[in-house]
């Protein structure tokens, strides 16, 4: 089948057009070509880099960003000067999705995380986590765009940065904090690009229990005290998290590792969760997002111990909207029993969900 190169920079056919996208021709990277492409490309190790082709998975997988990036539009966003990441995630996720090969090695992106960040180029196993988050930030700073506007929340100009990261990922959490004697409220707001939730102590839980723990409000007294502007001095004080923005896809990330007097360990409770309609609207103060449910299709697993482990990925193809598991250049079907309760079916008996990936429902009002 002859090759020709894509077009780097172009608009290409519609990303959902499944036709046009089985019609179009693959570039480089070739390993073996066999029912490859179409977002069904496993992506080879190259020495513990799993962490890094888990996070690439669940990225393909992400429509409006793979839309983005496919079609080019990335170009006109880009910063002079930058881009080393920004086109190597463009020309793999075009590989990925246009290519025909059944895996690829994620040469070049690599290369260029590990010139940003040293962990990143050593062959050492990482956190999935921190390597996503690493990830977006890099690319929210090489397409970022600074504009100045009112900000609905607090009524005050600000300068805003925004990229198709922020507009994707990006929330926003306020920390309410109320006086126990005066009932003096202050409030403070910060941006978010993921939700790191702390587990309750059961050997079973729901992601639900894991949000409500983290958004339940707390007292601080004694040694946490804080200061209280209008009494002028230490007082109890009640604490609470309100989302004041909602992102269109959220990403929630399960706080595993857990540091006592013992060392560092690994948290293997169950986390189940719903596929779809995780409903977050009680935690948001924004009248409009009264229906704010979101469907899960990307989920970070991580199998074995704190020191050695693997990660694999679970992603849901939004053309076929098939469930795949993607575990480095294997990538197979899957049913939606086995992305529900990864500990008891998957083939590893200690795989733990890490993280969820989940876009938002759009309801039209
Ligand atoms: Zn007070």
């Amino acid at each position: 089948r002859p090759r020709r190169p894509p077009p780097r920079h172009h608009p290409s056919p519609s990303f959902t057009n499944n036709a046009s996208l089985a019609d179009s021709s693959a570039s480089n990277s070739s390993i073996q070509r066999h029912e490859g492409g179409s977002g069904h490309t496993g992506l080879g190790n190259s020495g513990n880099t799993c962490y890094l082709n888990c996070i690439l998975q669940c990225l393909s997988n992400t429509t409006p960003l793979v839309e983005y990036f496919i079609t080019g539009s990335y170009v006109d966003d880009l910063i002079r000067g930058k881009g080393e990441l920004p086109n190597a995630f463009a020309a793999l996720v075009m590989d990925m999705w246009l290519g025909d090969c059944l895996y690829i090695y994620p040469d070049e992106v690599k290369r260029v995380l590990g010139k940003m960040h040293a962990a990143f180029s050593d062959g050492t196993q990482q956190d999935a986590h921190e390597l996503l988050l690493f990830f977006l930030n890099i690319l929210h700073n090489d397409l970022k765009k600074v504009s100045t506007g009112l900000d609905q929340y607090s009524s005050t100009l600000r300068n805003a940065e925004t990229s198709v990261i922020a507009k994707l990922f990006q929330g926003q959490l306020s920390n309410v904090k109320v006086c126990l004697s005066c009932f003096h409220k202050s409030s403070q707001t910060e941006t978010f690009l993921s939700l790191s939730l702390p587990m309750p102590p059961d050997s079973r839980c729901s992601i639900q229990d894991c949000l409500r723990l983290f958004f339940k409000e707390e007292i601080l007294s004694s040694s946490d005290q804080p200061y209280c502007s209008f009494c002028g001095r230490k007082r109890d004080q009640s604490e609470s998290i309100q989302m004041l923005k909602a992102p269109d896809i959220i990403i929630i990330h399960l706080k595993r590792f857990e540091s006592d007097d013992h060392g560092n360990r690994k948290l293997t409770s169950t986390v189940s969760f719903p596929l779809e309609d995780l409903d977050l609207s009680q935690y948001t103060t924004t009248p409009s997002a009264q229906h704010l449910k979101y469907h899960l299709y990307a989920v970070v697993n991580h199998t074995g111990s704190l020191d050695s482990g693997h990660y694999t990925a679970y992603c849901k193809n939004p053309v076929t909207q098939r469930w795949h598991e993607f575990n480095d250049m294997k990538v197979t079907d899957i049913c939606e029993q086995k992305i529900q309760s990864p500990a008891t079916i998957n083939s590893f008996p200690y795989s733990c969900l890490q993280s969820i990936l989940a876009l938002r429902q759009l309801i039209h009002v």
